[in-house]
C-alpha cells in the first residue's frame, strides 16, 4: 500500500502512544487537583489497550510510513511491565526509534531494564530545580532531587543525551530558564523549553502566562551568549541553538508563537485505543473497537489506519485564536499523551 499523505501533503511519521492515563503527580498546567480529584474516574484496565493491541495498532501504522513512536500518558512508568511493550516494539522492522516521555519519578528503578528492552531513548519533563517550585507546580510535593537521579540513572543506563523538557509559565517558573540551563551546561542533556499551550480544557490557560520563544530566547542569551543550529531534519518541532562555546544544546519549542503544524507527521494513540490526528482534536477514532469486536486483522488496521490519515486537514496552531483556545470539546494532554 502507497503510505498515505493528509490533505495537506504531510505524510505519517510518527506515533505517540499513551499507556495509561493516570499519573503520580498533578502539574497544575496538565492534571490539576481540583480536577482530577480521589474522586475521579480513570480508564478500567480492561479499557486499557494491551500490549499486544498497541503493537498491532504500530505494525500497521509502519507500514503506512510511521519511523518512530514515543510511549507516554499520563506517567507511562506508572504501566505495569512496560519493558514488556518496548521488547515488542523493538522487534517491529521497520522502526527505527522507540522514545519514552516521564516525569522521572520511576525512572531510578526502570532505567536499565527498558535500556535492556531496547528503548532508543528518553525524555524527562522537569519544570524548576527550585525545590519549593518543583513541589508546588507538580502539586504532590515530589521533591526535585528525586528526578534528578531519574536522569542520573538514565545517563548511567546509556541513554545519553537525555533530554530534559521544561514547561515555561510566566510567574510560576520563568525565573528557573537560566539556571536550568546553567545546570545542565557541559552535561550530555538537551535542555528544551517549551510554551506553556492550551491542551484541554482544564488547566485555566491563558495567553499571557505563555512566556514567548523569543523572550526565552533573549532571556538565556543575555546571560549564555547562543547561536542557532540548523534543523535535524526537515519539520523538527524544537527550535536549535547552542552555546557559542559548543558544549551544550538547548531547544525552545514553540507550538504557541511558531506553531508547525506544516511539518507534522504525528498521529496520536490514546490509552483506550482512539486514534488522534492532532493534539487539540475533539474526537478520536475507536480502533480498539475494531481490534476487539471486529477482530481486526493487519490489513483492516492498516485500511483504517490510511482512511483515517488521508482525511486529516488539522492545523489548530496555526489557526489559533483566543476562541478556539477556549473550546470546551479538546481532550486533555493527560488521556492522550504529550
Ligand atoms: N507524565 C509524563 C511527563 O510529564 O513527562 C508524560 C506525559 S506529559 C502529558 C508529556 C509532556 O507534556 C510533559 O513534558 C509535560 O510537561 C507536557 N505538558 C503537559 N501539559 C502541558 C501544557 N499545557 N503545555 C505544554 N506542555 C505540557
Ligand atoms: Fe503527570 Fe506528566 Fe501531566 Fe505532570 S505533565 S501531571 S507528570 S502527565
Ligand atoms: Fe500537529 Fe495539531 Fe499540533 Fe498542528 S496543532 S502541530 S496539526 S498536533
Amino acid at each position: 500500500m502507497t503510505p498515505p499523505l493528509d490533505r495537506l501533503g504531510r505524510p505519517l511519521r510518527d506515533l505517540r502512544i499513551s499507556v495509561t492515563d493516570r499519573c503520580n503527580f498533578r502539574c497544575t498546567y496538565c492534571m490539576p487537583k481540583e480536577v482530577y480529584g480521589r474522586d475521579h474516574a480513570f480508564l478500567d484496565r480492561a479499557e486499557l489497550l494491551r500490549f499486544g493491541e498497541i503493537e498491532a495498532v504500530v505494525r500497521a501504522a509502519v507500514a503506512l510510513g510511521v519511523r518512530k513512536v514515543r510511549l507516554t500518558g499520563g506517567e507511562p512508568l506508572l504501566r505495569r511491565e512496560l519493558e514488556w511493550l518496548v521488547r515488542g516494539l523493538s522487534r517491529i522492522e521497520g522502526l527505527e526509534d522507540i522514545a519514552l516521555t516521564t516525569n522521572g519519578s520511576l525512572l531510578e528503578r526502570k532505567a536499565r531494564l527498558l535500556k535492556e528492552a531496547g528503548l532508543s531513548r528518553v525524555t524527562v519533563s522537569l519544570d524548576s530545580l527550585d525545590d519549593a517550585t518543583f513541589r508546588r507546580m507538580n502539586d504532590v510535593d515530589f521533591p526535585v532531587a528525586r528526578v534528578l537521579a531519574g536522569i542520573d540513572a538514565a545517563l548511567e543506563a546509556g541513554f545519553g543525551p537525555v533530554k530534559v523538557n521544561m514547561v515555561v509559565k510566566r510567574g510560576l517558573n520563568d525565573q528557573d530558564l537560566v539556571p536550568m540551563a546553567r545546570h545542565f551546561y557541559g552535561r550530555p542533556v538537551i535542555l528544551r523549553f517549551i510554551e506553556y499551550m492550551d491542551v484541554g480544557t482544564t488547566n485555566g490557560w491563558r495567553l499571557e502566562d505563555v512566556v514567548p520563544a523569543a523572550e526565552i530566547v533573549a532571556r538565556l542569551t543575555a546571560e549564555l551568549p547562543l547561536r542557532p543550529l540548523e534543523p535535524n531534519y526537515p519539520g523538527e518541532v524544537a527550535l536549535r541553538y547552542a552555546t557559542a562555546d559548543g558544549r551544550a544544546e538547548l531547544g525552545v519549542i514553540a507550538s504557541v508563537t511558531r506553531p508547525f503544524c506544516r511539518g507534522c507527521h504525528r498521529a496520536r494513540l490514546s490509552a483506550d485505543g482512539r486514534l488522534y490526528t492532532c493534539l487539540f482534536a475533539a474526537t478520536g477514532f475507536d480502533l480498539k473497537r475494531l481490534l476487539r469486536e471486529d477482530d481486526a486483522d493487519h490489513a483492516a488496521l492498516r485500511t483504517a489506519l490510511a482512511g483515517l490519515w488521508a482525511t486529516r486537514a488539522d492545523r489548530y496552531s496555526e489557526v489559533r485564536t483566543a476562541e478556539t483556545a477556549a473550546l470546551k470539546s479538546k481532550v486533555e494532554m493527560s488521556y492522550i499523551g504529550g
